[in-house]
């Protein structure tokens, strides 16, 4: 039967819903809500934006959020489109008035003749049929139970724990150097896995007392159940006591400064490179619950990183993902059973506009495959290819966590002569890549679909 399914009526079901639906495939939503709530949804309207109403920056020359705005844009995509029919100011932010926002998403897919939404809540993997899984990070208990029997209890996340991510570029390799503890690691990509950022014991005794000060987030009733296996929070660690860290994430030792070998460091801040690019590096074990202003400070202090500049800032949340590097093929399908892809935050994606963007993929997707067609991989130059292929392939599998679009995510784009381009030429370089690519990409889907 061609009908797709899409199990979640959310930013990416939604989305995935509209794209299928305009190229002429029949579509069921199955939305649990409002039978069926969660802790953070408040309303049965399908695309609802559950905390903040923004869609980030809506810069579309030299930002990597704005740039997905764009292209999705450029695709016909319903979330964005209602986005801007229900922007708020807010300067160069898309903020949007979301109760509108969502009652227009939810007239225009209910008012779609090729959509029917079903009230219901999934509870097991279906057998046959073409489906997309777009849950989201509140997945129902009983579907994420489902979905664990199929891949493993390894390959599913109840929450992330998101260590501070870096642009390699940023890190001064003056100061920090390049070792894996004991040398360990065969082959070149093992060996330079590894950044060390070493500290003096006053230095150490600083970054305690700033941890310490630090303004941090508070947990939402409901939201902690399980998160202390194994990833407690780094201020959390040094309320413990102040040598915790010391003898955790920051142990100095099987390690030696390259770039003062005389002196050992009292402690170590290790980073591990992110993504197969080599572009970006997580600072291990640093999840964390300080605020985003006070993250930036406090990092700074680390030496190496005074000039850091983050691709994405820790937190820990509750969050229902799967390991899509190891599950999922290019295409977005599981590998174990290619009649279901997944699409939105559930892939590892973070936030309203990359799960939409994700979900408007698997849609084009699911209308290729049920029409017949072969779908060109999409540039990983674009944004909407670029994060494709860090959750297909491209991150590392091992310490898989959401991630949001960045450009530290794309290949680099040429340097000038004698030094790399300025930050905001090499933004602007990023973004007319992707604009053309992106471009072409979709001309092609087109003309290939007519
Ligand atoms: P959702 O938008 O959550 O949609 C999934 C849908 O699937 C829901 O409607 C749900 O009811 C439905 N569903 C779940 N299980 C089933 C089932 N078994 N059967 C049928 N339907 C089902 N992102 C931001 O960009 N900014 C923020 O400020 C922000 N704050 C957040 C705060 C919290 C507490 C949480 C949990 C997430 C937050 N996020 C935020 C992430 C945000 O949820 C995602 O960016 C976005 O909503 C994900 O889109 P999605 O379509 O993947 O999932």
């Amino acid at each position: 039967e061609n009908t797709l399914n899409i199990i979640g009526g959310g930013m990416a079901g939604s989305e995935a819903a509209w794209q299928a639906a305009n190229a002429g495939i029949k579509v069921v939503i199955h939305e649990m809500r409002p039978k069926v709530e969660t802790f953070a949804h408040r309303t049965g309207n399908l695309g609802e934006m559950v905390c903040s109403n923004s869609f980030r920056s809506d810069d579309h020359e030299q930002n990597a959020v704005g740039l997905l705005h764009w292209e999705m844009m450029q695709a016909g995509g319903l979330i964005m489109k209602t986005a801007y029919a229900h922007r708020l100011p807010a300067g160069g932010a898309l903020a949007v008035d979301r109760d509108p926002f969502a009652e227009s998403v939810t007239q225009a897919l209910t008012s779609h003749p090729n959509i029917r939404v079903s009230y219901d809540e999934i509870t097991a993997l279906p057998d046959d049929g073409h489906w997309i899984i777009a849950t989201g990070p509140l997945t129902s208990g009983a579907l994420a139970e489902a979905i664990k029997a199929e891949t493993g209890a390894e390959a599913l996340a109840f929450f992330d724990a998101i260590a501070p991510i870096i642009y390699h570029d940023s890190i001064n390799m003056d100061v920090a150097w390049m070792q894996s503890r004991y040398d360990k690691g065969e082959t070149l990509e093992e060996q330079t896995a590894y950044l060390n950022c070493p500290m003096t014991k006053d230095q150490y005794e600083a970054f305690i007392d700033a941890l310490l000060a630090a303004d941090k987030t508070e947990f939402k009733e409901g939201e902690t159940a399980g998160y202390f296996d194994g990833c407690l929070p780094i201020e959390v660690m040094a309320e413990r006591g102040r040598e915790t860290l010391r003898f955790g994430p920051m142990k100095p030792v099987g390690l030696t400064n390259a770039n003062d070998p005389q002196n050992k460091p009292y402690a170590v801040v290790q980073l591990r490179r992110d993504n197969a690019l080599g572009t970006l590096f997580n600072i291990v074990g640093f999840q964390t619950k300080m605020k985003y202003g006070a993250q930036k400070q406090v990092l700074k202090m680390i030496p190496g990183l005074e000039d850091a500049e983050f691709a994405r800032l820790g937190g820990i949340h509750r969050n229902t993902f799967i390991n899509s590097p190891t599950l999922l093929d290019a295409q977005m399908r599981l590998k174990s059973r290619p009649n279901i892809r997944f699409a939105g935050q559930i892939t590892g994606v973070e936030g309203y506009v990359e799960s939409a963007a994700m979900g408007l993929l698997a849609g084009r997707m699911a209308v290729a495959e049920m029409t017949g067609q072969t779908l060109a991989a999409v540039p990983d130059t674009t944004a909407m290819g670029a994060l494709v292929t860090h959750i297909t392939g491209g991150a590392e599998a091992k310490t898989f966590q959401p991630m949001n679009v960045n450009f530290g995510l794309f290949p680099s784009v040429d340097t000038v002569k004698g030094g790399r381009k300025r930050r905001k030429e090499r933004y602007k370089a990023y973004t007319d890549r992707a604009k053309a690519d992106w471009s072409a990409w979709l001309e092609q889907m087109l003309r290939s679909a007519a």
